[in-house]
């Protein structure tokens, strides 16, 4: 499987980078072995001294796909989670100053945690999608699918261009404002509404 995912999704959150507002998707990859699953805990990486939390809806893909029509992609996902996007920011930020590519930022062992997946019937509108970030109980970040630049179904549409969609795939859709640090012996706790889908420590 794979794991697709949107940079500057978010208004605030380009804003917040100070980066401009992308006509189109950014979308990155992230290999199968960043995923830690079961609430299991994050290790601090060596190589970063800057590991931020930005939390994101993810979508799971359970259809076989190319070149989907924006208009059909809701048919390739049933449930949506959420997770991390733990990103090195002092690796980020020195290869895009670099112009280079943020892979080892982004992709690195254990940096996207997922919880469990609700089915879409539970959740109602999906574009109005409420989710957020607790670190040690202290609310962090809140979104809302509304506030999307790319919807679930544009993305999907968009990232089928390029890439096949395969069952078990996941896409990870962008981060709201407030992305932040995370230290040893932090706990983060992320929701869709109020259900509690994810919730682990830093070690
Ligand atoms: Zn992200």
């Amino acid at each position: 499987m794979k794991i697709l995912a949107v940079g500057m999704n978010y208004r605030k959150h380009a804003a917040e980078l100070g980066t401009s507002v992308p006509t189109e998707p950014v979308i990155f990859m992230m290999p199968e072995t960043a995923l830690i699953t079961r609430n299991l805990p994050f290790f601090y990486p060596d190589f970063s001294n800057e590991i931020h939390h930005e939390v994101e809806l993810v979508l799971k893909i359970n259809r076989l796909g190319k070149n989907i029509p924006e208009k059909f992609a809701n048919r390739y996902y049933n449930e949506i989670g959420i997770g991390i996007d733990f990103t090195a920011r002092d690796l980020q930020r020195k290869a895009v100053a670099a112009g280079l590519p943020w892979t080892i930022s982004k992709g690195f062992d254990g940096a996207a945690p997922i919880g469990n997946f609700v089915s879409k019937t539970e959740l109602g509108d999906l574009n109005n999608i409420g989710f957020s970030l607790e670190k040690n109980g202290q609310l962090v970040q809140q979104g809302n699918s509304a506030d999307m630049i790319f919807s679930f179904d544009a993305l999907i549409a968009y990232a089928s261009k390029f890439f096949t969609l395969k069952i078990g795939d996941l896409i990870f859709t962008g981060t709201p404002v407030g992305v932040g640090p995370v230290q040893i012996g932090d706990n983060l706790v992320a929701k869709i509404g109020d259900r509690e889908l994810l919730n682990f420590n830093v070690k």
